[in-house]
């Protein structure tokens, strides 16, 4: 599924080039979450479509995941889980290792954040290559959640990262 374009979001997203290095043209939200009117149309939007899903849970990876995770799962009424980088999480975790352009990473989520057959919504700011949520998918199914969604305020389309999430019910709020 494809679905919306938000598009009074859009002058609250703004590209800067050469972040976090050369050639990265970094989308940066902050103007977004500093507006209450397009905070709220931004995390209105992420729910809305998943508002009668049976959604149990909302996970967000880090860090611009947990600010719209967070507030998208009180708008759903359910609670929240984080996925974290390496090394964070206090008590026993799961790992997930994905790849990146260049050299891999680790998502890691407590081993008691996830039952089986809890409904889970993924939220993150942005999909880009598609690695980061492909990653965080397989981290909650591998302790017997179900992926109900995942949703994005920003798609880059043409990285193509739906192509890694095949068979999940996709929203995005905003193509760039
Ligand atoms: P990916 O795994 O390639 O889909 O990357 C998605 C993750 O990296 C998200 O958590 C984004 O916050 C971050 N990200 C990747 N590329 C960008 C970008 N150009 N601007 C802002 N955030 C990005």
């Amino acid at each position: 599924m494809k679905t919306s374009t938000v598009k009074s979001i859009r002058p609250y997203i703004r590209p800067i080039l050469d972040f976090p290095k050369p050639g990265i043209q970094f989308w940066d939200i902050t103007p977004l979450v500093k507006s209450p009117a397009a905070l709220h149309e931004a995390v209105d939007g992420l729910v809305e479509p998943f508002a009668d899903a049976g959604v149990n849970l909302v996970a967000g990876m880090e860090a611009r995941g947990f600010i719209f995770g967070a507030l998208a799962a009180a708008k759903l009424n359910v609670g929240f889980i984080p996925l974290r980088k390496p090394g964070k999480l206090p008590y026993d975790v799961q790992s997930q290792r994905y790849d990146l352009e260049y050299g891999s990473a680790s998502l890691e989520v407590h081993l008691d954040a996830v039952e089986r057959g809890d409904r889970v919504l993924l939220v993150d700011d942005l999909i880009a290559t598609g690695g980061t949520a492909a990653a965080s998918c397989e981290l909650i199914r591998s302790l017997g959640g179900d992926i109900v969604g995942c949703t994005f305020v920003v798609e880059l389309e043409a990285l193509g990262g739906r192509a890694q999430l095949a068979g999940e019910r996709i929203h995005t709020l905003l193509e760039l």
